[in-house]
């Protein structure tokens, strides 16, 4: 399977370029030359596979000649550590939990599958490959922890001091063995400069090899079609048509939904259930894509003004935003919907959902409520509610207990480097971490 940018469909490149670089030269993002079909044999043994043969299935086309299946076997392996469970909630309302992993987040499944295609890589290359990576949360742990003891690969997570939570801290401040976290006086936005001059200098780059790890490398966008998959397999087999809702930020879940659709899964619809920062809502109903700030809420994790997937999908559709519309429905919901969405069901069901899971369930509620039929609904519930414990211990009224998981994590001891905004003290500070 070779792999084309977004922004020039005529220039291929192998998956093992596109994991190491994540970016095209020209600035698109990488997609397959074509979305692999999976026979129906395949389909109508799904139900009957468990969660990793049906990854190993869906991950052998698009890694192709390039990882040998044996290998390919030990990657998903170690990538699903943890299940995927459908839960019900409601009648034709069932949660996808993506949040059993070990920061709790589904971000774990890309950040821990692109480890493996790195390290399988970064020992072909012969060179140990260092990964900078900005976060103003969720994204560093994730990566943090998907990365911890890989060999081959140094982490460096650079994270503005003060401005994150204490659990959301301790998740990749308290590893240790190939991860350091430089505490960085200044905003978010100090650290992705200084993570974009670093990648920009000439005499790092001679030095190191290094990589970002960031949401839009194609690692971390096939890992997220498995799960489609399975929730295919584990739903009550009498249940014909399925709709998944996906609560969107940056568009990679969904748009990893989107390539499952078409290897063949029988989705109905999708559902991209967003907060007030809607641009994609707001495109699927004036036809017009109009980037713009985000806005802070309570689903932080989707404060995305400018959908870096947004290419991806426009890309599979020949940008025909027809052809978009018949399989995306886009529905935007605000703070007090998510707040009283959460109460609600965890009075009427016993189920907590997190701020972002809530957002997800509101766009099933809405789609199922638009369409009548029998349709039966899956949202993507993509946070555990104790990571939002402030939250939702705030609008429950109750305290929620914290999984040993992150108990793990609060209770680990907090390391780290402190660095300021200066690109020249960081650059030091780099240089004498990484020896
Ligand atoms: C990253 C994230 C999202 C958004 O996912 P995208 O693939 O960026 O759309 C939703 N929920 C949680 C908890 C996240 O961490």
């Amino acid at each position: 399977m070779k792999y084309y940018s977004t922004n020039n469909r005529t220039l291929f490149t192998t998956l093992k370029d596109a994991v190491l670089t994540g970016l095209a030269t020209d600035n698109g993002l990488y997609m397959p030359e074509r979305i692999p079909v999976l026979p129906a044999e395949f389909f109508r043994g799904l139900h009957e596979m468990d969660f990793k043969e049906i990854a190993t299935a869906v991950a052998a086309p698009f890694t192709g000649d390039e990882i040998p299946e044996e290998e390919l076997r030990r990657i998903v392996t170690h990538t699903l550590q943890f299940d995927a469970p459908l839960v019900n909630v409601e009648d034709n309302v069932s949660a996808l939990e993506l949040f059993h992993g070990p920061t709790m987040a589904f971000k774990d499944f890309g950040a821990r599958f692109m480890s493996q295609l790195l390290r399988y890589f970064a020992a072909q290359i012969n060179r140990e490959i260092v990964i900078l990576v900005a976060t103003s949360g969720d994204t560093g742990s994730a990566v943090a922890n998907g990365f911890l003891n890989v060999p081959g690969i140094r982490v460096i997570v650079l994270y503005p001091s003060g401005k994150v939570s204490e659990i959301q801290e301790k998740q990749f401040t308290t590893l240790g063995g190939n991860v350091v976290a430089l505490e960085v006086e200044g905003t978010f936005d100090d650290c992705q400069r200084l993570v974009k001059t670093a990648f920009l200098d000439p005499a790092l780059r001679e030095q190191y090899f290094l990589t970002s790890a960031n949401s839009i490398n194609i690692a971390r966008l096939i890992p997220q079609s498995f799960y489609y998959f399975q929730a295919y397999a584990r739903r009550n087999r009498r249940d014909r048509n399925v709709i998944f809702s996906v609560p969107s930020g940056n568009f990679g879940n969904l748009t990893a939904g989107l390539f499952a659709k078409r290897m063949g899964l029988p989705v109905t619809r999708f559902v991209a259930a967003t907060n007030i920062n809607d641009v994609v809502p707001q495109y699927l109903v004036n036809g017009v894509m109009k980037p713009r700030p985000s806005v802070q809420t309570l689903s932080n994790a989707m404060d995305v003004g400018n959908p870096s997937n947004f290419a991806r999908i426009m890309d599979l559709y020949n940008s025909d935003i027809d052809a978009v519309r018949k399989d995306i429905a886009g529905y935007s919901f605000t703070d007090e919907e998510t707040r009283t969405t959460i109460k609600k069901v965890a009075d009427a069901t016993g189920y907590v959902l997190d701020p972002h899971g809530a957002i997800g369930y509101l766009g099933l509620k809405k789609i199922l409520a638009e369409s009548g039929a029998d349709e039966n609904g899956i949202f993507l519930g993509t946070a555990h509610p104790a990571k939002f414990k402030d939250v939702v211990e705030d609008v429950l009224g109750r305290t929620i207990p914290l999984p040993e998981t992150l108990e793990n994590f609060v209770r680990g001891h907090k390391q780290t480097v402190p660095v300021s905004s200066d690109y020249d003290d960081f650059k030091i500070e780099l240089e004498e971490q990484l020896g």
